[in-house]
């Protein structure tokens, strides 16, 4: 397959079998956006005691007025038994004693001669033991992505450190004799590069390990030798620039030289085109176009399929239909579908101003991409289109 339709691609990138990835064992503080690899289950019931929901007191709903005799606060076995017509003051979390059947908060109560006097209708305020779950229930399924609040869940049953999938290491090259580091290689034609940074942190984003390779001269030699390299040392490849028709493009014949099976070569879609899917000596490999926000938008589109399933995470994008904010028209190439940068202001979407691929300012503030069909000039306001989501 060379010629790709984005449905193509996306089949091609979803049935692409990739190596399992090993896993390792990480502090939950170290945890975030990692990926479990086990399912977790929960140690002893929870709340693992009849647990008080206030300050308050503690009684048995059979008796009038009991009498105030001792005081039990959270975390403290008062090792007691209470008689009938006896109450106990309690804090917040402590143990309810197995006596007690009801718990009125403090400001529902009143002391008088140590005895209790409830001055409202009162809930009963007692969480049972395994209201919340049972002992051996499946708190957390394996491939769970690792929040906050999942770091929550395991820290509440005793875990210190997570099993998690190693994160698949991305190599990054960027191509192009005019790209340079610093002002004073500035010269005429130079440019800064862009896209190491971006990718990067795109694929940072995704809970993978950027290796960025920076720049390689624009030659068949440099390039082959890059490639080479970063296709044995990584669990993915992209490179960014020097896959189209130029003279200096050297990306496809070093791709042939090193024996590169294909799966795609070209996608009809804007921006982007020049996009190749292959594996290159048991690698994936993926070469994106140079322009930035081509590059984006092809790592948003297609790479984030690949490394989230490598994850084993869902890799359908986030996208919803929504309606169009002001009407869009386009002048160019109308056989394309096309992707352009856009926001969502009060609910619709307002697709942003935008020059060319070249227009990296264009993606500042964009929360996403709005989908425009092949052969559809314009988006007139009110329609319902197809909004993606970044990440
Ligand atoms: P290429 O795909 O190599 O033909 O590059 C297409 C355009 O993208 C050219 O204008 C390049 O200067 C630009 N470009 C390529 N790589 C980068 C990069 N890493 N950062 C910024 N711009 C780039
Ligand atoms: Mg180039």
């Amino acid at each position: 397959m060379n010629f790709v339709t984005t449905q193509e691609a996306w089949r091609l990138i979803d049935s692409y079998i990739t190596a399992k990835l090993p896993t390792e064992e990480v502090f939950l503080g170290d945890s975030l956006g990692r990926i479990l690899v086990e399912d977790v289950f929960a140690p002893f019931d929870e709340p693992a005691f009849d647990k008080a929901l206030k300050d308050g007191y503690a009684y048995n709903s059979q008796d009038l007025q009991p009498e105030v005799v001792a005081v039990q606060r959270a975390g403290e076995d008062l090792g007691r038994s209470y008689a009938k017509g006896e109450c106990v003051k309690i804090m917040t979390g402590a143990v309810v004693p197995k006596e007690f059947d009801a718990l009125v908060p403090v400001e529902d109560a009143k002391i008088v001669e140590n005895r209790l006097q409830i001055t409202a209708k009162v809930a009963q305020n007692i969480c049972y033991q395994g209201e919340y779950l049972l002992k051996g229930a499946k708190i957390l399924a394996k491939n769970e992505k690792i929040t906050p609040q999942i770091v929550g869940i395991l820290a509440s049953v005793g875990k210190k450190k997570a099993q998690v999938f190693r994160k698949p290491k991305v190599g990054v090259l960027v191509t192009g004799d005019e790209l340079v580091e610093s002002f004073s290689q500035l010269e005429q034609g130079k440019k800064f590069d862009s896209n190491s940074p971006m990718l990067a942190l795109q694929i940072a984003e995704l809970g993978a390990e950027p290796i960025e390779y920076r720049v390689v001269a624009d030659t068949l030699q440099e390039t082959t030798d890059a490639i080479e390299k970063a296709v044995r040392e990584c669990d993915l490849v992209l490179s960014s620039g020097g896959a189209s028709m130029g003279d200096y493009d050297y990306i496809p014949k070093a791709l042939e030289n090193l024996q590169a099976k294909f799966e795609f070569k070209k996608i009809k879609f804007k921006p982007g085109k020049p996009t190749f899917f292959a594996t290159v000596k048991g690698t994936p490999y993926f070469a994106l176009p140079g322009n930035p926000v081509s590059s984006f938008v092809v790592f948003n589109l297609f790479v984030t399929r690949l490394i989230k399933k490598m994850l084993a995470q869902d890799s359908q994008p986030k996208s919803f239909l929504l309606p169009m904010g002001k009407r869009f028209v386009r002048s160019i190439d109308l056989d394309r579908q096309e992707y352009r940068p856009a926001n969502i202001v009060d609910g619709k979407i307002e697709v942003a101003d935008f020059v060319n691929s070249g227009h990296l300012q264009a993606l500042a503030g964009a929360q996403g991409l709005v989908e425009i069909p092949a052969g559809q000039k314009e988006l007139p306001s009110g329609s319902k289109q197809r909004f993606c989501w970044f990440v």
